[in-house]
């Protein structure tokens, strides 16, 4: 049996996970799941990204909103609001909420985050093996200008990565992203085991800087991914010259990156990835990602439907076979 090891975000990394489960639906897949964008809120832990590839997997998703729950209402949210209580900028509906709190006791009865997100899929059944990066805290920070700062004075604040997503749409400069507590952060039971025994291992179209960025600056993880035998081969989430949804162009440009597809291979760079796919309107830039030492294929790339992405998909593995053993 083929052994995918796919290092996921939220939206784009489900998303093409149900297409790879779609095109190889023998494998057996592990995912490496982004735990930076976790947070905090009314006592809860939230982890968006992996209840976003839970639920789509599950088919528990809101489709057209691509997280959340379907069928969702916000009850809760309109009475913690009736009691002055926010935030009220983060959208928890009542299902989602049900999800927190089991959660949240699991990990206050001692449970770690690993175990806790294996007891949530038993009810979802995601079909793959879902693996938060680490079971240690790690929770993104965006350096931004205090706006309560004197005019000009050059003062900066670190606010969390979903103030500055979600509260902000990232419509404010970010001068830094950092990973706080990576630093100490080990990778959770099974991540390098799964990475060295891979066949394949996979970046989806999931957003470079904060959810493949964020994982790989657990130590060890990293350094797995570059030592790992498999071919590892990634597909872009840049088209056009911009991202496909959402703002990743703002924390790639934070980390001094140019959004295109090209410039996205070569931040990964060739000791990291062995393979890249662009969209076909980004076929003039596979040059330049083969110029830095990583084959590069031009091929449709957006996950549209089903069909469309588990096209991705088999892109993805045919290019990973070209490459083994390079
Ligand atoms: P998040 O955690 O929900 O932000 O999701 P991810 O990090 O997994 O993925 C976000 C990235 O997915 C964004 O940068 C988008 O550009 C990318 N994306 C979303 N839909 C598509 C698509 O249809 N095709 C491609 N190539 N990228 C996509
Ligand atoms: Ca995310």
């Amino acid at each position: 049996m083929q052994r995918i090891v796919v290092l996921a975000g939220g939206i784009g990394g489900a998303r093409f996970l149900r297409g790879l489960t779609s095109a190889a639906p023998d494998a057996d897949v592990t995912v490496i799941g982004n735990t930076g964008d976790d947070i905090h809120l009314f006592g809860l832990k939230v982890c968006p990204d992996l209840d976003t590839v839970m639920y789509t997997l599950g088919g528990g998703i809101h489709e057209e909103q691509g997280w959340g729950r379907a069928d969702e209402s916000f009850a809760v949210k309109e009475e913690l609001a009736a009691y002055g209580v926010g935030p009220e900028w983060f959208g928890l509906g009542d299902r989602d909420f049900a999800t927190h709190i089991v959660r949240t006791q699991m990990l206050a009865a001692g449970y770690p985050l690993s175990a806790v997100t294996e007891a949530l899929c038993e009810r979802w059944k995601p079909g793959v093996r879902l693996l938060p990066m680490s079971d240690d805290r790690v929770e993104t920070h965006v350096m931004i200008d205090d706006p309560d700062g004197t005019e000009g004075s050059g003062a900066r604040k670190a606010v969390h990565f979903q103030e500055y997503w979600v509260r902000l749409r990232a419509s404010v400069p970010a001068h830094a992203i950092i990973p706080v507590g990576a630093e100490q952060a080990k990778p959770a039971p099974g991540v390098l085991e799964a990475i060295s025994a891979a066949d394949v291992i996979l970046f989806p179209p999931s957003n470079p800087v904060v959810s493949v960025g964020t994982i790989l600056s657990v130590p060890g993880i990293r350094e797995a991914v570059a030592a790992a035998d498999a071919p590892v081969v990634g597909l872009s989430p840049i088209v056009g010259d911009a991202p496909v949804r959402g703002m990743a162009d703002k924390v790639l440009a934070a980390v001094g990156v140019e959004s295109t597809a090209s410039a996205v291979a070569r931040h990964y760079g060739s000791d990291l990835i062995d393979g890249w796919l662009v969209d076909t309107v980004d076929a003039a830039r596979t040059a330049e990602v083969e110029a830095a030492g990583i084959r590069c294929r031009a091929v449709p790339l957006m996950m549209t439907d089903v069909p469309a992405t588990a096209a991705m998909a088999a892109e993805a593995l045919a290019l990973a076979e070209e490459v083994r053993g390079r």
